[in-house]
């Protein structure tokens, strides 16, 4: 489909057609926190935020979700989130970190069925970016404020109006089921809009040979240095869209047990822990170099990108102001002799 316009005076009209067929998420506002959650009309969306507190990841990976049940008799597997559903107004880097995630929970090892039945499930709807942070350094690591990976359909904010662009046949198809809102062939100025939203980013940094660097700063007394601030919340690993640590735990019902996911944190002083009682992470140092070696060294060996999308929530929640990209300047800075020795 050609680009395509709505006038915003349509998005109540709009939301109420989308709501008969799909379950609507979109960001909500409350006291200055951005989260993503059921959208019941046009007047709960909060779509000026820069970006959102909270990532939308939770909708696709829950903080605690039942695998299934054993009633004392027989297994039970919990009923998988097959209802349809539209995300809203998601920036690009948020639908780039999904892509991310698809590379653990929905690759050719492992199929997980509650993450792949939910994104198979859900359009995403991402909003550009008009207005990024001064935190934001999605461009550092491959993305874009217009990007489209993983997005479906593309909005941009033209102030009385969305610009709207399909991206995936998926998205194609809910711009041509809800054709009735958007005017067709509304030419839109994307490379011009796209061009002064990534003239606004002010990082330069560029994380292509970061995890080289990595590869010789395993035991690299930096670590201790660096984390020297950390106090180990776990703050940063929560809002990150890419981090996907959890632990299995048994709760206790009135005739068995159920088998819940959870999201844990590789900065957590238990996360590590053996029950022998080893710790192979006893210090803090240990633990941050782990999280900055998975992101921006393993998983690239892995599945060939860093694990990180610059979406700038760490930066700008860290209790203690630990800057992750004043981190990897100083890893791209460290010789590469000495990296690599
Ligand atoms: S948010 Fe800051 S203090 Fe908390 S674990 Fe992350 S780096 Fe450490
Ligand atoms: S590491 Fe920080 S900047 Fe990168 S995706 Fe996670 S929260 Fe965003």
């Amino acid at each position: 489909m050609a680009d395509s316009k709505m006038a915003k005076a349509k998005l109540g009209e709009f939301l109420a057609a989308v709501s008969a067929d799909y379950e609507v998420y979109g960001p909500k506002a409350d006291n200055g926190v951005v989260t993503f959650g059921r959208i019941a009309s046009a007047d709960e969306l909060a779509l000026t935020y820069s970006n959102s507190t909270v990532s939308a990841k939770e909708l696709f990976l829950p903080k605690t979700e039942t695998v299934y049940e054993f009633d004392g008799e027989n297994f039970v597997d919990d009923p998988l989130p097959e209802q349809k559903r539209v995300v809203l107004g998601l920036r690009p880097c948020d639908c780039r970190a999904l892509t991310l995630l698809d590379g653990t929970f929905d690759c050719e090892r492992v199929q997980d069925p509650f993450y792949v039945t939910r994104r198979a499930n859900t359009v995403l709807v991402a909003l550009a970016c008009d207005r990024p942070l001064s935190s934001c350094f999605c461009t550092a690591t491959g993305g874009d404020p217009y990007g489209e990976e993983g997005v479906d359909v593309l909005l941009s904010d033209e102030g009385e109006s969305f610009l709207a662009k399909a991206v995936t046949d998926r998205g194609k198809d809910f711009l041509e089921q809800y054709g009735k809102f958007f005017s067709g062939k509304a030419a839109g100025k994307w490379a011009e809009r796209a061009k002064a939203a990534s003239g606004k980013m002010t990082c330069d940094l560029s994380l292509a040979e970061v995890s080289q660097r990595l590869d010789g700063l395993f035991e690299d007394d930096m670590w201790e240095r660096v984390s020297q601030k950390c106090i180990g919340c776990g703050t940063c690993s929560y809002l990150c869209p890419t981090c996907y640590c959890f632990d299995l735990i048994d709760d206790k019902t009135a005739t068995g047990v159920k088998k819940i996911r959870r999201w844990d944190c590789c900065m957590f002083q238990s996360f590590a822990l053996h029950a022998s009682g080893h710790d192979p992470r006893p210090i803090t140092a240990a633990r941050f170099r782990q999280k900055i070696m998975h992101k921006f060294n393993y998983h690239p060996q892995r599945c060939g990108l860093n694990s990180c999308v610059g979406c700038g929530r760490c930066v700008r929640a860290c209790p203690v102001n630990l800057d992750i990209r004043q981190l990897l300047g100083d890893i791209l800075a460290a010789a590469p002799s000495a990296a690599s020795e």
